[in-house]
């Protein structure tokens, strides 16, 4: 039995039904780029975040990009990161000229520790770029109370989050401006690369509209020196379809979530995931950790379970940020994370028996 990492086979049977009507009506409507597919997606993004604008673009480091440039965060500026995230979070902040300040997360939910931010803002730090990793929340009334008390922006990073919720308040409408991504494999995903930005300041998603059309409002006129970061049509018709589904599909998530945490409880030196009181978990990724994650990993492979670790190095270790010239054991949380964590199949489609043979699996390899 082969029990792949990540299957789209349910998504797309739950929606097969919608697309190609709409793939006709797109090739037939003799406009492919910010036209009214794009406006109605941003509408029904907006709508299912409880936010005021979503302003679609190319991807989600765009999403992230955009957002810290209506901020005018830039050289000089330092912009505190966690330092267990996808680089992406981190190379958004490069990529305007300012630097990634990180603080480690906490050991049991993975989410960039409140209690350790203060202690890295200086007089240059502009934003606090919360990441609500695997799908979990960060604990944002914290955050956002950090963020008030010294004078910063907040920008969360939703990628990986879409439909979570703190306090009952979804995550991508608590910052100044936040991005997400619907890489094909996030909770909701387009067919192809695509992003948004999500706020509750007709300004900033003004300005943000702007920058990814090359800096211009009206054709051929340019207040400043955009890029081209924009939805496709094509994209945006599909995403508005899946979007229907999101919370269903989460739901669902949630529900495999639950079967994997009652049948590896307490086997071997496995740690589940953990879940605080006020914050919702879409299980994007389900994550557990050991110590002898390499060889479980193996033991799956050669089973026909596929894994995928998330992520095996850092970002202060990535050859891409020798410059900041941070050394192994500066971030022990990360790295021991980094050492130790496995992501298991789950996505919607996943079916419980496939889920009971890879706990079983599990199971056999620590009894062995
Ligand atoms: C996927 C992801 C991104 C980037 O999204 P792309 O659409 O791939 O550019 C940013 N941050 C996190 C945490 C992600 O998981």
């Amino acid at each position: 039995m082969n029990i792949p990492y990540l299957s789209f086979d349910k998504i797309n049977a739950d929606v097969k039904e919608e697309l190609t009507p709409a793939f006709e009506k797109f090739i037939a409507s003799n406009w492919y780029v910010l036209g009214e597919s794009v406006s109605a997606f941003e509408q029904a993004y907006a709508n299912f975040n409880r936010v005021e604008h979503c302003v679609g673009v190319a991807n989600g480091l765009d999403a992230l990009v955009i957002a810290l440039r209506t901020l005018n965060i830039g050289p000089g500026d330092e912009v505190i990161v966690p330092s267990n995230t996808y680089i992406a979070s981190w190379l958004a902040v490069s990529y305007v000229g300012a630097t990634p300040v990180p603080v480690e997360p906490r050991e049991d939910t993975y989410n960039i520790n409140p209690d350790l931010i203060g202690e890295k803002i200086t007089e240059r730090t502009k934003a606090i770029m919360p990441v609500h990793l695997y799908g979990q929340s960060c604990e944002m009334n914290a955050i956002m109370a950090m963020a008030k008390n010294h004078g910063l922006f907040v920008v969360e990073d939703n990628a990986q989050a879409q439909g979570a919720s703190f306090d009952g308040k979804f995550t991508g409408s608590f910052g100044d401006i936040n991005g997400t991504s619907f890489y094909p494999g996030k909770n909701l995903g387009a067919y192809g690369d695509a992003g948004a930005i999500t706020t509750n300041d007709h300004k900033l998603a003004n300005r943000a509209k702007t920058l990814r059309n090359y800096g211009s409002q009206k054709k051929y006129y340019n207040e400043e020196k955009g890029i081209n970061s924009r939805l496709d049509e094509l994209q945006a018709a599909l995403l508005s379809i899946k979007l229907k589904h999101l919370h269903a599909w989460n739901k669902e998530r949630v529900a495999l979530a639950a079967l994997y945490h009652e049948q590896l409880a307490g086997i071997g030196d496995l740690i589940l995931p953990k879940t605080i009181g006020e914050a919702t978990h879409v299980y994007h990724i389900y994550v557990v950790r050991t110590t002898r994650r390499d060889e479980l990993q193996e033991f799956l492979q050669r089973r026909g379970v596929g894994t995928l670790i998330h992520y095996p190095l850092p970002p202060h270790l990535q050859a891409a940020y020798a410059e900041l010239e941070y050394k192994k054991g500066q971030f022990p949380i990360a790295e021991e994370i980094a050492n130790t964590c496995l992501s298991l199949p789950l996505y919607p489609g996943l079916s419980t028996t496939s889920l009971g043979k890879v706990a079983e699996i599990i199971k056999e390899f620590y009894h062995a």
